[in-house]
């Protein structure tokens, strides 16, 4: 199937108005991403802010692109010019270098607070005391050119369906709690973005609002994956 009969799939099998659809293209060269923007896809998701910078420069200047990867914060400011939705957001200290780069852009930048659900050290994000503490936080307060619009979640890899539908149940109930102490009053604070290609049904099960499909896309992703990987 070509990438827009997969596009086609998806759109009759997702209510636009509950869930939406983030096309995630690391990996493909620009020339997918356009089949997909010319089959109507908008929103795009990738992992590695060269990468990303590279397709923005080059793709049309409508598409909105989230980055769903591990960011450093050396890196925030590439993107803080363009970026629609940040949803790897893993550390109080990111966030405050994200809220400096759109105060400089003159911007406020829409962020999802990173949860780690799996059952694996390989996966970033926040535990369920740290989020808590982050949002508990003074300088989180302070912070005037960042949104928190929800949750984002990975679940464990090969897992069974019990384990991914309970991980995904956790940070529905997570988003719930956090909703009803942190942002009752702020309509903004509704995504939570859980669900990939392999899993996708239980997660939209378990009231996932946005589903990031890569390979069931796409197909096998093209361009070399980076050798090295820097923390900050
Ligand atoms: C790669 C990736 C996806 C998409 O994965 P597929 O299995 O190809 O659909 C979704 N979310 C994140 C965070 C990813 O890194």
């Amino acid at each position: 199937m070509s990438i827009a009969d997969n596009l086609i799939k998806y759109k009759s099998e997702l209510d636009p108005l509950s869930v939406k659809l983030i096309a995630v293209s690391k990996y493909q060269e620009a020339d997918a991403v356009l089949e997909a923007y010319h089959a109507g896809q908008r929103i795009f998701g990738e992992n590695i802010v060269q990468e990303l910078v590279e397709k923005q420069a080059q793709l049309p200047q409508d598409i909105e692109w989230h980055l769903i990867g591990h960011l450093q914060t050396n890196k925030v400011k590439y993107i803080a010019p363009f970026i629609s939705l940040i949803q790897s957001v893993d550390s109080l200290k990111l966030l405050i270098e994200i809220n400096k780069q759109a105060a400089k852009n003159k911007r406020v930048i829409d962020c999802l607070l990173q949860i780690y659900i799996a059952d694996e050290d390989t996966k970033f994000g926040l535990g369920f005391d740290e989020v808590i503490e982050l949002l508990r936080d003074e300088e989180f307060a302070a912070l005037q050119n960042v949104r928190i619009v929800g949750l984002m979640g990975i679940a464990s890899n090969n897992a069974i369906e019990k384990q991914t539908r309970d991980e995904f149940n956790e940070l529905k109930t997570l988003f719930d709690g956090i909703k009803v102490s942190f942002f009752r009053k702020d309509d903004n604070f509704k995504e939570v973005s859980m669900g990939m290609s392999g899993d996708y049904k239980l997660a939209i099960e378990q009231g996932s609002t946005m589903v990031r499909i890569g390979s069931n896309i796409f197909g096998k992703r093209k361009l070399q994956k980076p050798v090295s990987k820097s923390e900050d």
